[in-house]
């Protein structure tokens, strides 16, 4: 009895964009089933360590790649998992992986597939770039029932019940007409040998009657000599554990040795993830002991500012038997986590004597990596150092803490920032002016993570980090310019506090400013603007409303003006107005909105009118 299903419809579409598609790496193929039936064999030998029956008739573990170029066909047969009938479905009749489904909104979106499937890879489908039709059988291993799957990737697959005797699957390819090359054996050899000499399992061709060849080292690539391996095979094994198709940034392999022994080989990827900043984001590295998969969900063995880390670790002082439950809280995992840490960390240090080759890594990942300054109390400092930020200096430029303390004067023992939502806005912020006019560099923070590792950084080598907005008493300079009246100027004061009492906590007057009469800023200790914009359009909260405090420049013409009018009382009523104006100036250059936009643009025409 046959079942006919059809493909989820997004599918039905990257099947379409595969089987059309130019691309002109199709050889890959043979890498992702190869990689799929290295996985398959991976889940087969963990389950084995608590139910060593299971793999008892299989044998040893094998893929096999074998052609026949009478039937223009190509099979790719493993001795692992093997997949039941829900499996079948779920797999490979629906987009499980919300990678593929990224892939086809990408499409969507782009309107070309060409160089897409090179960068995202479609697994299994690849398949139907060089078949017409594909046959599957397989076999769960435990189960009894075993599972005939076909398709010619247009109208959905049949399934079938069918007869195997051993665990596993195969798949066989019906290869279109131009894909014959695919059952030469020399080819065959020779594309298994680029992209899979890394796979553990030993991978078999069948030469017919020239008997049959192994074609790869077929031994873990990590636990291979440094000197025996080549770039290419780092690269193809990056491919192949990270399921990403671009090239590593940062490939990292050693030994630990010490109280602990463990492998590492660990990469840093070139392009961001599309899942970078998706919450249930688990970390990228598979545990093995000694060879054998155990878990890639052991979120303990990284840090979450390091998720985007790809990779193996490999310990054999790790029990075999270890359920995946005993590695939470588990002390060994925790120190290969530090070890791990402090060798990515060395490393990254490394690479930031090439600023642009640097700054390829920290465009794609400097906002995680930030969160380790707030999340990672023993490495703080280092990650700090090895973090980037745009500063005054030079807009076009980022900069290191320890470049900024370089340039410092003798006497600056602060580091200046202030945070926002957009960098041009950013640097023309009037809290910034006194700082500009003194030489004083002044970091500009722009990520919402910076609100974040400001509170709990407040030092860096003897250095004091301070948001501007609390730094005013360091900036009591003789200034030659004419001043407002302290009498009339603390009037002034007093009247715009009464005027604003419901929409600023305090009115203040302020050294920082130069070219505007006036400022916003935060209490000391209170949420930044900035942070309070990011809640309010995260959460819908306005209940955390942080005290605003306006700041006014006595040396503004402006300010001394209105300092002066405050003598006659019949100005009163134009006094009021100019104060709103400047409220609503300051609340603009903070990108804050105004409370009456329409109050704003009249009285501010009118304004202008008179002065043109
Ligand atoms: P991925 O390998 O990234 O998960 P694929 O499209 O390559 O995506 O494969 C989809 C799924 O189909 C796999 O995750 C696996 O569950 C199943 N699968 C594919 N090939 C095999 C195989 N040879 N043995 C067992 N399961 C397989
Ligand atoms: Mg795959």
């Amino acid at each position: 009895m046959s079942e006919k299903l059809a493909f989820q419809a997004d599918v039905s579409k990257m099947l379409d964009i595969v089987i059309n598609s130019l691309y002109s790496e199709k050889q890959i193929f043979l890498r992702e089933l190869i990689s799929n039936a290295s996985d398959a064999c991976d889940k087969l030998k963990y389950l084995a360590l608590s139910n060593p029956e299971i793999t008892k008739a299989g044998g040893a573990f094998k893929i096999k790649v074998i052609p026949n170029a009478k039937d223009n066909t190509l099979t790719v047969a493993d001795n692992g998992i093997g997949m039941n009938r829900d499996d079948l479905i779920l797999h490979l009749g629906t987009i499980a992986k919300s990678g593929t489904a990224e892939f086809v909104k990408n499409v969507k979106d782009n309107g070309s597939a060409f160089d897409l499937i090179g960068q995202f890879g479609v697994g299994f489908y690849s398949a139907f770039m060089v078949a017409d039709k594909v046959e599957i059988l397989t076999k769960k291993a435990g189960e009894e029932k075993a599972w005939k799957w076909v398709s010619n990737g247009v109208d959905g697959f049949e399934i079938t019940e069918a007869k195997k005797e051993l665990n596993g699957t195969e798949i066989k390819l019906f290869l279109k007409e131009d894909a014959k090359d695919y059952t030469d054996t020399i080819y065959l050899r020779h594309i298994i040998r680029t992209y899979s000499d890394h796979i553990d399992y030993p991978i078999v061709l069948d030469l017919g009657e020239a008997g049959e060849e192994t074609v790869n080292s077929g031994s873990a690539l990590w636990m291979r000599h440094k000197s025996e391996i080549t770039e290419d095979q780092y690269k193809e094994f990056y491919r192949h554990i990270s399921k990403n198709f671009d090239e590593p940034w940062m490939t990292l392999h050693f030994k630990a040795e010490g109280n602990i022994e463990y492998t590492g080989l660990v990469y840093i990827p070139s392009e961001a993830p599309y899942d970078l900043f998706q919450p249930d984001k688990k970390n990228g590295l598979k545990l093995y002991v000694n060879k054998v998969f155990i878990s890639d969900k052991v979120e303990e063995l990284m840090p979450n500012y390091l998720r985007f880390v790809r990779g193996v670790v490999d310990s054999a002082d790790l029990p075999l038997n270890i359920s995946r439950e005993m590695l939470q809280h588990n002390l060994l995992i925790e120190k290969i986590k530090h070890g791990l840490i402090s060798r990515i960390l060395k490393e990254l240090k490394k690479r930031t004597k090439d600023y642009e080759d640097y700054m390829k890594f920290w465009k794609n990942f400097g906002i995680v990596f930030k969160e380790g300054i707030y999340e990672d109390f023993n490495n703080r400092e280092e990650i700090a150092s090895l973090s980037y930020f745009a500063s005054t200096h030079d807009l076009d430029k980022l900069t290191t803490l320890d470049e900024y303390i370089e340039r410092a004067d003798k006497e600056q023992k602060t580091i200046y920032y202030i945070t926002g939502d957009n960098l041009a806005v950013l640097a023309n912020n009037p809290q910034l002016e006194a700082f500009k006019n003194k030489g004083i560099e002044v970091l500009l923070l722009v990520d919402p993570i910076d609100e974040f590792w400001t509170q709990v950084l407040v030092n860096y080598k003897g250095f004091a980090i301070k948001n501007v907005a609390q730094a005013d008493t360091d900036l009591k300079w003789k200034r030659n310019e004419q001043k407002a009246d302290e009498g009339s100027l603390k009037k002034l004061v007093d009247y715009m506090q009464e005027l604003f009492q419901n929409e600023v906590g305090k009115v203040q007057v302020t050294e920082k400013l130069d070219k505007s009469p006036a400022s916003l800023i935060v209490e000391n200790g209170q949420m930044s603007l900035h942070l309070e914009r990011l809640m309010r359009t995260h959460q819908q909260q306005t209940a955390f409303a942080s005290t605003r405090i306006l700041e006014i420049n006595p040396y503004h013409p402006l300010i001394i003006k209105l300092a002066d009018m405050m003598q006659d009382e019949a100005l009163k009523p134009q006094i009021e107005e100019v104060a709103k104006l400047i409220l609503d100036q300051a609340k603009i250059a903070e990108g804050e909105a105004i409370k009456d936009p329409a109050f704003y643009v009249e009285a501010f025409s009118r304004y202008i009118l008179k002065a043109i």
